[in-house]
């Protein structure tokens, strides 16, 4: 009798260089299932991301029929019900690329001893990273704390070259029915999405054309570019990777093959990734909790008012609510903002670290455990090889400096549109007659700023100064 393989989908919604799914197709017959644990970290909790992975999931749908396979769903617990589909479907093997949030993963093992001792052949892969988080560490067996270190080994291993896409697969007839999308109330009932369904094309397919329009338009000025919110020379990526939509590894080795451009800078933001995942299996309180001991003591501000503005994108500062405002709308921000952004409310208004997480974990549609993490800890001081604390971007140079003319705060904050280049970046300076004639009049049209920054540095240097 064939071989019946449960192929466990989950951040790999793919059919290019996918491990699991290669394997068993090769084996086997393959009965692809996602299952929606609504408990594990990788599960989306925010409305944006959920929509998103509705999105992806019909489009991996779609290219499992044209390969003569199909996708079973099903929603709860993987622990209880991953069981329960074995016994159903007969099937004698569950092969899966491994996720590495830390509950889900402490599940796997448990799950993988249990199959295992009855008989089930369980196999597993990398199909998230370049090399498995375990792979890269110092010469001592300890994991690396600094980012350059870890970078320079990497850059030394070999990383497997990706497979090819699985181009037939055998399913069995099963009376197991399971779920149909619609079933996991993902996609919203009210039709809110319309922006980022204008920007984000789903599937294998759109995330490829996206590699090769930035390929083509943009890596050569990517080095340069990136930090400029307005000039778009990033990848916008990020969506795609979140979800496995995209293989990381196919990703690096297309680039190592080009000759004529510099890859180099984008390769290192790939290997950022990989590090992220390395921080958050031997530390995973880091999505928590600071890295660094000494912020356990720091001594936050928890301004309920200043946060939710923040949240809105009103605080007064342009930049700040143009980054806000774009990821509300789009599910988004460009990483220069992001960084901008979570300065101010960790520095600016003192709160804690782990609120601005949350916010981002709940808009973001590249939302990941690991990189969201990482970022927050790095920006705020308390993370490994971070920013220092003592560093506090001024938003408004920061704003001269990357949008010198103001194309992205246009953008995002329409009610400034008319105002000067000289202005938009602070228009609390502006005489009142500038903004008159631009139509904005300031605690009206937009806020006057929630906090001074003068008084705002002095006030996060004295607080961090408690804790040095
Ligand atoms: C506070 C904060 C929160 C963040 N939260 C997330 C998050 O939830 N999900 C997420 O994917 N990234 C996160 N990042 C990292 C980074 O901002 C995004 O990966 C990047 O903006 C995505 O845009 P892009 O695809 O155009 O990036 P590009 O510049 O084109 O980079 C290509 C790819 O490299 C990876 N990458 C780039 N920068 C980083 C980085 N600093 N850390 C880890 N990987 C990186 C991403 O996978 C990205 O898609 C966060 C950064 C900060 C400062």
């Amino acid at each position: 009798m064939t071989k019946r393989i449960i192929v466990l989908i989950r951040e790999d919604l793919r059919i290019h260089d996918h491990p699991a799914l290669y394997r068993a197709s090769q084996e086997g017959m393959v009965i692809p299932l996602y299952i929606l644990d609504e408990e594990t970290s990788h599960s989306p909790s925010g409305e944006a991301k959920k929509w998103w992975l509705h999105q992806n999931l019909e489009a991996l749908q779609t290219s499992l029929q044209s390969i003569n396979g199909r996708l079973w769903v099903d929603k709860g617990k993987v622990a209880d019900l991953l069981p329960q589909w074995v016994q159903k479907t007969h099937a004698q093997g569950v092969y899966w690329n491994r996720v590495y949030d830390p509950r889900a993963y402490e599940e796997d093992l448990a799950l993988a001893r249990s199959l295992s001792s009855k008989g089930i052949d369980i196999q597993t892969f990398e199909g998230t990273l370049l090399l498995p988080p375990w792979k890269i560490k110092k010469d001592d067996d300890t994991p690396y704390k600094v980012y350059s270190a870890f970078y320079k080994s990497l850059r030394k291993e070999e990383i497997p070259k990706p497979l090819p896409s699985v181009k037939k697969m055998e399913v069995p007839d099963l009376d197991a029915e399971g779920l149909s999308l619609d079933d996991l109330s993902l996609k919203p009932s009210i039709p809110w999405y319309q922006i980022m369904e204008s920007i984000w094309d789903p599937g294998e397919e759109a995330a490829v054309k996206r590699y090769h329009a930035f390929i083509k338009k943009s890596i050569k000025d990517y080095s340069e570019g990136r930090d400029f919110p307005a000039e778009g020379h990033h990848s916008t990526l990020s969506p795609y990777l979140a979800l496995g939509v995209l293989s990381v590894r196919s990703l690096y080795h297309s680039l190592l093959e080009m000759e004529e451009v510099q890859v180099e800078p984008f390769i290192k933001q790939l290997i950022w990734r990989d590090f992220s995942y390395s921080v958050l299996l031997h530390f995973p309180e880091s999505t928590t909790r600071p890295v660094n001991e000494k912020f356990k003591e720091f001594q936050w501000q928890k301004e309920r008012d200043h946060l939710e503005r923040w949240k809105k994108g009103e605080t007064g500062y342009p930049i700040v609510d143009a980054g806000m405002r774009e990821l509300w709308a789009t599910g988004f921000m460009h990483n220069r903002v992001r960084m901008i952004v979570a300065s101010f409310l960790t520095k600016h208004l003192l709160i804690p670290w782990q609120e601005g997480a949350q916010w981002f974990w709940d808009t973001l549609i590249d939302a990941d455990l690991a990189n969201n993490s990482m970022g927050w800890q790095w920006v705020a001081g308390s993370g490994f090889d971070s920013a220092p604390y003592f560093r506090i971007f001024n938003p408004t140079l920061q704003s001269e400096k990357f949008d010198k003319e103001g194309t992205y705060i246009r953008m995002w904050v329409p009610e400034l549109k008319d105002v000067p280049n000289k202005h938009i970046h602070k228009p609390s300076q502006a005489s009142v007659d500038i903004l008159k004639t631009a139509g904005v009049i300031l605690g009206e049209h937009y806020p006057y700023p929630i906090v001074d920054h003068k008084a705002a540095r002095k006030r996060a240097l004295e607080r961090y100064d408690e804790i040095k």
